[in-house]
């Protein structure tokens, strides 16, 4: 039986021709970039495609407004600790509750360690950021604003252009974690406000441990390594040659495929989604419905644990996640379905499905066949038993 992966927020399946594209920098092409033999000066052309090809996708004004990076994590880093640094008299920064762990962790350093004051604003039952919130907490205090572009658990996509307009007009800098969107939603930075942009390689059918952050001409900067004059100086350290290639084709790959993402796998996870909800009686829907990733699919199980769901559904060959990577093992509900106040017992119950191109129709008939069973199973064994059907929430599912 052919395993049915679904955790594409989690890591994708590295394309084949990416691998394919990367291979000869191992061997070959093996030179530094920044050597003034012909050894270097090869790889220094691949170099100079490979980002060409990731500003395409960003829809970037310059090749030379991307800094690569080992991945999201730093470039969230980077990001936040440059603009702390940058923009001095200013020590407030604006991020949300519903953020991935390597920004809100970082602000709760930040704010223990004296170095800034954070709002982190509230987001409503859809995931939906509170504006009234955002406006009331920018001030020329506020050195930066940190907002997701699309959440990694639920989808909810979050007009972050829009934000950034709005961050300007204090002459705060603007930054979002585009981790999950770009490859799945049209991004065009060019005339936007955002000042800097995070992503990473394995996100979208490149490797783990590469990845960059768009810094806008002109907005002010501060490196988090310094050394090396790589990366016009904003980022010390030999490139991840054969990473960086990789990350290039898959930028490639991903503007070729976006109407696949928004066409197909849109449909997919519909499919999935409405016949779950259809089949399996206390279950909703989280994120915004009209707003969300593509690919993405948060479902709550009223009264059962989703780590038993995800064992079952192991079982039958079938990979998810509960809520986001990071949170799943704790016995805590994820942070973001708690900021949407979504009940606790159904908070404990949701999984995410997120699928991506390798996806087919076979793997979603797959987990509509298995899913009322499991559930029907672990409720008959919960605490909740039989009368766990009964308890209904005020929650509606929205496909019902
Ligand atoms: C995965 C993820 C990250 C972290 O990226 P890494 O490359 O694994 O460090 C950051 N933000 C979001 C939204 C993510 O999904």
């Amino acid at each position: 039986m052919k395993a049915v992966y679904l955790d594409n927020n989690a890591t994708t399946r590295v394309d084949p021709a990416v691998v394919e594209t990367m291979l000869p920098f191992f061997t070959e092409q093996f030179g530094n970039a920044s050597s003034a033999h012909a050894f270097g000066a090869s790889v220094g052309g691949a170099l100079k495609t490979a980002r060409k090809q990731l500003q395409e996708l960003l829809g970037a004004a310059h090749d030379h407004e991307i800094v690569y990076t080992s991945g999201g994590t730093e470039s969230n880093t980077t990001a936040i600790l440059s603009a702390i640094e940058a923009l001095p008299g200013r020590d407030e920064i604006v991020t949300s509750q519903v953020e991935h762990p390597s920004v809100l962790q970082l602000c709760q350093h930040l704010e223990k360690t004296g170095r800034a004051k954070v709002h982190y604003i509230g987001v409503d039952r859809l995931g939906r950021l509170d504006l009234d919130a955002y406006r009331a907490a920018l001030s020329d205090k506020v050195a930066l604003v940190s907002i997701m572009w699309a959440n990694n658990e639920t989808g909810t996509i979050v007009p972050v252009e829009g934000l950034a307009e709005l961050a300007k007009g204090v002459g705060a800098l603007f930054h979002t974690d585009a981790v999950q969107a770009v490859g799945k939603v049209p991004v065009s930075l060019k005339d936007s406000a955002i000042d800097m942009l995070s992503l990473s390689g394995h996100k979208l059918h490149a490797p783990k441990g590469v990845g960059a952050l768009y810094v806008k001409r002109g907005a002010r900067f501060k490196p988090l390594l310094r050394g090396g004059h790589q990366e016009r100086g904003r980022r010390a350290g030999t490139e991840n040659i054969p990473g960086v290639i990789a990350l290039g084709k898959a930028a490639e790959l991903a503007i070729l495929r976006l109407a696949d993402e928004q066409g197909r796998v849109k449909d997919l996870r519909d499919r999935l989604e409405k016949a779950i909800v259809q089949s399996v009686p206390h279950c909703f829907v989280n994120g915004d419905p009209h707003d969300r990733l593509p690919n993405t699919s948060n479902i709550a199980f009223e009264y059962v644990e989703a780590e038993a769901i995800l064992l079952h559904l192991n079982r039958a060959g079938i990979a998810a996640s509960s809520g986001s990577a990071c949170t799943s093992g704790s016995i805590e509900p994820s942070h973001v379905l708690l900021a949407m106040s979504i009940p606790v017992t159904a908070a404990h119950g949701a999984i995410r499905f997120s699928l991506s191109r390798d996806n087919s129709a076979e793997d979603v008939e797959r987990v509509i066949e298995v899913m009322p069973g499991i559930i029907e199973k672990l409720r008959a064994l919960s605490p909740f038993g039989a009368e766990g059907g009964k308890e209904t929430s005020e929650f509606k599912p929205q496909y019902a």
